[in-house]
């Protein structure tokens, strides 16, 4: 297929590594910053880049965004080209400034990463303090009319709040949530007792098909949940419409930046074999356009598939699923752990 099909329409872009946490499950070690992080002028050159590209919709990520001065000036280039973005928070500083900040950058939702009720959600997040954080910073976005939305990542020992957490996000006008599972990369990579298991991955899509019917918040499913069980076609896209898992889009249709410029398919591929280039060095559009680049889904041929993936009847079309699960369970690209088709 010809290079210039591809579009990074959905684009994830950590600004900084720096964090006021260090949760367990972080998938890029956050809590410093980087040396050299991208200043503030080359990001814009990197937004306006992102603009000539066609992206439409983007999240910043860190680390914590809100660490990284600037971050709305960013937001704002996006915004005033008609990309929709987000922000990706945990949610604990949200004072005068950052109220400000978001409203000067035109973004459309802040999303809160709440990771279980109170006990959980502070263990995970290794501070006594957040969950108390978030309850007081989801009270002012809402006193200021912000939109709000919630990931969740979860683990065997957080699954078990899901309900309860269910009604404290419907209670506190919470508009989106998705479910996400925890990849054992960055800090989880050590923890990998406390991975989600199968029986609970098919508890979940259940779950996530329940919420999205009882029409109360729009509920998402995570790239690495599935895949084509019974519930499958009601829990992907916009709710009510029928949506069937289409493949990993990393280099495909979705593009990930780091904070010093490093671009992969996807911010979730935690792992410098990812790295496709470095925009210091040339321009996104070099990078994403460059013969070779994204190779493990551009060149895609069923025929790589191997484990239970391999001679799978869907195959062709799902490609084993989330990318960063295969990587990073499996240690390969073509065969998904976490897939309930075949248990
Ligand atoms: S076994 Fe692999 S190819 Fe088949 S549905 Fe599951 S993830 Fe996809
Ligand atoms: S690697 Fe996973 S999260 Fe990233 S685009 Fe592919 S399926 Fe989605």
């Amino acid at each position: 297929m010809n290079q210039k099909t591809y579009t990074p329409a959905y684009c994830v872009w950590e600004l900084t590594l720096k964090c006021n946490m260090n949760c367990l499950h972080c998938g890029s070690r956050a809590g410093q910053a980087r040396d050299n992080e991208l200043p503030l002028d080359e990001a814009l050159q990197v937004a306006d880049n992102l603009i000539e590209l066609g992206c439409q919709q983007l999240s910043l990520i860190g680390g914590e965004v809100f660490l990284y001065k600037g971050w709305e000036k960013i937001a704002r280039r996006l915004t005033d080209n008609k990309i929709l973005v987000n922000i990706i928070t945990n949610g604990f500083l949200m004072g005068d400034k950052q109220i400000e900040e978001i409203k000067y950058s035109n973004i459309s939702n802040v999303i809160i990463s709440i990771d279980g009720m109170a006990e959980n959600h502070n263990r995970i997040r290794n501070n006594e303090k957040s969950f108390s954080h978030i309850e007081k910073t989801i009270a002012r976005l809402n006193q200021e009319n912000i939109p709000i939305g919630v990931n969740t990542t979860l683990l065997d020992t957080n699954f078990s709040d899901l309900d309860e957490l269910n009604k404290f996000l419907i209670a506190n006008n919470v508009k989106i949530w998705q479910l996400q599972l925890a990849n054992p990369m960055g800090n989880m990579s050590d923890r990998r007792e406390q991975l989600i298991s199968i029986e609970n991955i098919k508890k979940l899509t259940a779950f996530i098909r329940q919420r999205r019917r009882d029409n109360r918040m729009s509920v998402y499913t995570g790239d690495n949940v599935g895949y084509y069980d019974e519930h499958e076609k009601y829990i992907r896209g916009n709710p009510g419409n029928i949506n069937y898992w289409a493949g990993c889009q990393a280099g495909l249709h979705v593009v990930g930046i780091d904070s010093i410029g490093n671009v992969k398919g996807c911010e979730s591929l935690y792992d410098d074999t990812f790295i496709e280039g470095n925009l210091r060095n040339e321009s996104l559009s070099e990078i994403w356009f460059k013969e070779g680049n994204f190779a493990y889904n551009r060149n895609f041929d069923p025929s790589m598939l191997t484990g239970k993936c391999k001679d799978c009847d869907k195959g062709a079309f799902c490609r084993a699923g989330c990318r960063g699960a295969c990587f990073f369970t499996q240690g390969e690209y073509f065969e998904n752990a976490y897939c309930v088709y075949k248990e």
